[in-house]
This record gives C-alpha cells, sequence and structure tokens, in this order.
C-alpha cells in the first residue's frame, strides 16, 4: 500500500477571470521511504498541489488515500491525527514564524496543540530535535529575526519534525538560499530521512536539485503531471518535450544538447489551452496536439508521459 496516492486530483479556484484550474487531474503515488520531485515551471500549480495533499485546501474532485484511509473529505477534527504524519517545509520560514516569539515557544506549540507529552517532556523533546537539527542549545531562547536564512530553514525543518511524522512536503525549501547553504540543507534532509524513516515530496523548480535529491521525479505542466519516471531514466531518456526543453536550461557537460530550452509563456490555468494543454509551446506539436488530449500512459514500466508522440522521439 503506497503512503499517499492521488487519483484525478483536481483543485479549481472561482475567480474573477474564471475558473483557475491549478491542479487539473493529477495521479501520484509516494511510496514508504521514497522520495519523489515534483518539478515544473513555478505557476503550474505544484504548491497547490503539495496544499492540497495535507488537505489545506480543499480538492475539488478526485480522492486521496494517505495509508489506504480516504481522506479526501475527512473534516478538520478528524483530519488533525492525519496532520501529525503529514507535514510541510516552506521556501520561506520567517514568514511563519512568529517575530514575538522565541524559537522554543514557536517549536513547543504543535506539542501543546496535539497534547504530546507533559511540559517538562515537551521541553526534552524540543531540546532534542533543535540539536538533531543542527542548531545551537540556546536557540530555543532566541526569537527569528536572529537566525540566518539557513537556521531558519533548520527551524522549519525542526518544527516538521516534532510530530514524528511519515511525510513531508518540502515547498522549494532552499530555493532561496545561497548554493553552499543549498547543500547543508539537503544533506540535513537526507540524513532527517534516515534518521526518522522519512518519505518526502520534494517540490522545486529547479531540476538540478531534484537531480540530486530524488529517486523518482514527477514533472507537472499547467496542472497536471505530464512525465514521470525515476531519476535516472528521467535524465537519461526523458520523452515529454516539456521535459526536455526543462532540462536543455540546466547547463550539463557530459549531455549533448537535445532540446532547445523552453520559449514562450506559461499560459494562465482560467485559460488551458485545448488537446495537449502544452501544444502552444511544443517544438513537436502537431494538427493532432490542437485536438486530442494526450493520454498519460506507461511506455515502459515505471515510465509515463503524456505525448501523443514519446514513443517516436530521440
Ligand atoms: Fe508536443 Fe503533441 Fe506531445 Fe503535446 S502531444 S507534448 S504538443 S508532441
Ligand atoms: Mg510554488
Amino acid at each position: 500500500m503506497p503512503l499517499i496516492s492521488a487519483s484525478n486530483l483536481k483543485t479549481h479556484y472561482k475567480t474573477r477571470d474564471g475558473l483557475l484550474r491549478s491542479v487539473d487531474g493529477v495521479d501520484l503515488v509516494v511510496e514508504r521511504g521514497e522520495t519523489v520531485g515534483l518539478v515544473g515551471e513555478s505557476g503550474c500549480g505544484k504548491s497547490t498541489l503539495g496544499k492540497t495533499l495535507l488537505r489545506l485546501v480543499d480538492p475539488t474532485a478526485g480522492r486521496i488515500e494517505f495509508k489506504g484511509e480516504d481522506i479526501t473529505a475527512l473534516d478538520q477534527g478528524r483530519l488533525r491525527n492525519v496532520r501529525k504524519s503529514i507535514q510541510m517545509i516552506f521556501q520561506d520560514p520567517f514568514a511563519s514564524l512568529n517575530p514575538r516569539h522565541t524559537i522554543g515557544e514557536i517549536l513547543e506549540a504543535p506539542l501543546i496543540v496535539h497534547q504530546a507529552g507533559s511540559p517538562p517532556e515537551r521541553r526534552s523533546t524540543v531540546a532534542s530535535i533543535v540539536a538533531k537539527v543542527g542548531l545551537p542549545a540556546d536557540a530555543i531562547n532566541r526569537y527569528p529575526h536572529e537566525f540566518s536564512g539557513g537556521q531558519r530553514q533548520r527551524i522549519g525543518i525542526a518544527r516538521a519534525l516534532l510530530l514524528n511524522p511519515e511525510l513531508i512536503v518540502c515547498d522549494e525549501p532552499v530555493s532561496a538560499l545561497d548554493l553552499s547553504i543549498q547543500a547543508q540543507i539537503l544533506n540535513l534532509l537526507v540524513e532527517m530521512k534516515k534518521e526518522f524513516g522519512l518519505s518526502y515530496l520534494f517540490i522545486s523548480h529547479d531540476l538540478s536539485v531534484v537531480r540530486y535529491f530524488c529517486d523518482r521525479v514527477l514533472v507537472m505542466y499547467l496542472g497536471r503531471v505530464v512525465e514521470s519516471a525515476d531519476n535516472e531514466t528521467l535524465w537519461s531518456d526523458p520523452r515529454h518535450p516539456y521535459t526536455r526543453a526543462l532540462m536543455a536550461a540546466v547547463p550539463d557537460p557530459s549531455r549533448p544538447r537535445q532540446a532547445a530550452p523552453l520559449g514562450g509563456e506559461l499560459p494562465s490555468p482560467s485559460n488551458i489551452p485545448p488537446g495537449c494543454r502544452f501544444h502552444t509551446r511544443c517544438p513537436l506539436a502537431t494538427e493532432l496536439c490542437r485536438v486530442a488530449e494526450p493520454e498519460f500512459r506507461s511506455i515502459k514500466p515505471g515510465h509515463r508521459v503524456a505525448c501523443h508522440v514519446a514513443d517516436h522521439i530521440n
């Protein structure tokens, strides 16, 4: 049984500009122990998908199962237990750290909400997490503004780990950090994964980070997953023209140039092109692509692509 799965998941919003189809029919699975990357340009629906899986946003249609339990329609009360098991790490932890509270208070709060232990037990849980994520012991008496970006992300990670989660949705966790700090935080996530037996859904617009970090990758375009494969397959044999265009933008001297970098603008999720939603930017688009939506199909075990010509291109 997968740790989490979604089928035909949709998250639509009514806006003045019409219906925003941010997540528009996603199938995904994260197995226990896996790190699954979710990549795509900003605005393609990655964050909304992450929040929908946590039920921070309500889905419009489809189904989410966590460890076999249908959590699509659980009310907030019954969601509380699931929330302990699925946590989220954000790009900018500072935005979610209350500036008037010490790190100790911030980290103790979720333990109080979930009635996890007596006050001394809670303080000892906080102290041990603070040490595990590599913050100094006196961090608990200090305030968020006293920390650097990398340290704040360590605080964000500590907060996500407090309740012993099984899955962490990491939404661009290193995108705001300097390169040298990025590596430190990614290494910390790898260590914590081993230590806590975690699984990750790792959202990033940066393919080079995903390549380093993930077992399997989902490529998302305008609300849909258009290609999924294990990391190695995706890099050695990308089949979707969008995946190829994203990769062409990543410098890699060992790889012959396979495609031109992506041109054109990402269409609005309120105005998704008919047929293949990528056809307005695809160098290989044909008449068929303008009218017929390609099925997200398996081209070999573990490798799925939504493109009419996925088998023929090389
Ligand atoms: Fe391009 Fe057509 Fe494939 Fe869509 S289905 S990615 S437009 S070739
Ligand atoms: Mg985002």
